[in-house]
């Protein structure tokens, strides 16, 4: 008996990302497999990333596994639910359980169990996936099973939530030899001259930023001991020779003291790749910066979200904003990238914010940033607060959150002509002839317009 660990992202179906093609192979499940594994449960990893939504059910046909554990998330969740239809309605796969799991499922269960899933699994997937495949292949019982959801009568049951692990040092390296790992890195050498692999330290995160969504590991720091991230890295350095690494925790530099013994360890166990990190501005002093770069650092991203303060504290930041200018550019100054992320239409902005917010990019300085307009994800505080004020509420099953619109200080139209503004007119500033920076300045003109039209 065994089960199949999926996910519904195709690539080749990803016109954005076949632009960008930066593909990271999805850790989660890898974590999950080889936790799996540890426990003797058979299981086969099917990373779809690269193949399409027809090879994917031939190779769950060929398996016929008792279950499969589909990772779901905002992104693949329209996917997801294709998914779930094809293998209801395939007479080869009778019986089959589906169990979702993943950051979408947690506050979306009425809605993913009656669109046709078995179980969803809510919160951290280990253990939780463990004892349900053993309760679903030895046919006992799955109701005092932690942190999982099912429907009984028409009526959703939730059990007691999943305890946290407490020591991630419980858990084996994720299982990246179930994929085709040479296909991300053939990829990213193809696309961008070098190859890029992800790594976990941490999860979970002790801060409350009113749109972020902490529905899989939840308002809480966990992390890895620096001695296992470095013979990590050094694995990875032998295996698959990456050229670099992204950290994908929520907020490398929370514990100081760790980032000390990161940095002892790779310099001991002689693992240094240069990789990249998001952390916030107040815990980046000058020493912990010196460390990361001695322990490879090539770039960091500093979050802000906005330049006016206003909004940062309505987000709930608890940040100052000119300590993450002065972090940005402390950080340019010792010679790594920086990259900071920026949110427009965010509820009560209004025009000078977002003038605010190009003022402090174009002072900031930093080598990138990524702009999008804010929208609201199930289960935040954000969301609470708009929910009232919804405006437009797609059908659930062929839309995503960032469908969902609410009443904003400006219409909607006038958030994406603002997106266009600040990209332009902060590029402009970084034009280095006069014709780039002409082209910018004039975009930049063009969506002002765009922006009083649409006030
Ligand atoms: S935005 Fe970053 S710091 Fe804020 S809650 Fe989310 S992960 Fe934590």
């Amino acid at each position: 008996m065994n089960v199949v660990l999926t996910h519904a992202y195709y690539l080749y179906e990803d016109d954005k990302e076949q632009k960008i093609m930066r593909p990271y192979a999805p850790l989660g499940l890898l974590y999950i497999s080889s936790y799996l594994n540890k426990n003797k449960i058979e299981n086969h990893v099917y990373d779809s990333t690269f193949y399409s939504f027809q090879e994917q059910l031939e190779f769950i046909e060929e398996k016929k596994p008792k279950a499969i554990a589909i990772y779901t998330n905002l992104m693949t969740k329209i996917n997801v639910i294709k998914l779930i239809k094809k293998l209801k309605t395939n007479t080869k796969l009778r019986g089959l359980k589906i169990i979702l799991g993943g950051p979408d499922v947690t506050y979306n269960c009425e809605n993913y169990l009656k669109a046709g899933a078995d179980f969803l699994v809510i919160g951290e997937g280990e253990q939780t996936t463990l004892e349900l495949c053993s309760a679903i292949f030895n046919n006992k019982s799955y109701n005092t099973i932690q942190g999982i959801a099912f429907l009984l009568d028409e009526k959703v049951i939730k059990t007691a939530p999943r305890v946290k692990i407490k020591d991630l040092t419980d858990l084996p390296l994720p299982n990246r030899e179930a994929i085709p790992v040479y296909k991300y890195l053939q990829t990213w050498k193809k696309h961008h001259g070098q190859s890029s692999m992800t790594v976990s330290t941490q999860r979970g995160c002790p801060y409350t930023c009113k749109w972020c969504s902490t529905a899989v590991y939840g308002q809480s720091y966990r992390r890895r001991s620096a001695s296992l991230v470095a013979q990590e890295l050094k694995l990875l350095k032998n295996r698959y020779q990456p050229d670099s690494i992204w950290f994908v925790d929520d907020v490398f530099t929370v514990s100081h003291k760790w980032i000390k013994s990161f940095h002892e360890e790779v310099i001991k166990q002689d693992a240094i790749i240069p990789f990249e990190c998001i952390t916030r501005a107040e815990r980046l002093t000058d020493e912990v910066l010196q460390l990361l770069k001695e322990a490879g650092c090539s770039r960091i991203w500093i979050g802000a979200e906005s330049g006016s303060q206003k909004i940062v504290d309505a987000m709930d930041r608890r940040v100052d904003i000119n300590v993450v200018k002065a972090a940005i550019q402390k950080t340019n100054a010792l010679g790594v990238e920086t990259g900071t992320f920026i949110m427009v239409g965010y509820p009560g902005e209004e025009e000078e914010d977002i003038y605010e917010t190009v003022r402090y990019l174009k002072a900031a300085n930093p080598t990138h940033f990524t702009i999008t307009v804010a929208y609201p994800i199930k289960g935040t505080s954000l969301y609470n607060e708009i929910e009232k004020n919804i405006t437009i509420q797609p059908d659930w099953k062929t839309t995503t959150d960032r469908d969902i619109d609410f009443k904003r200080t400006y219409s909607r139209k006038y958030y994406d002509y603002a997106v266009k503004y600040v990209v332009n007119e902060v590029n402009s500033a970084k034009g280095n002839t006069f014709l780039s920076y002409s082209k910018l300045k004039l975009k930049s003109i063009a969506a002002q317009i765009g922006m009083r039209l649409y006030k």
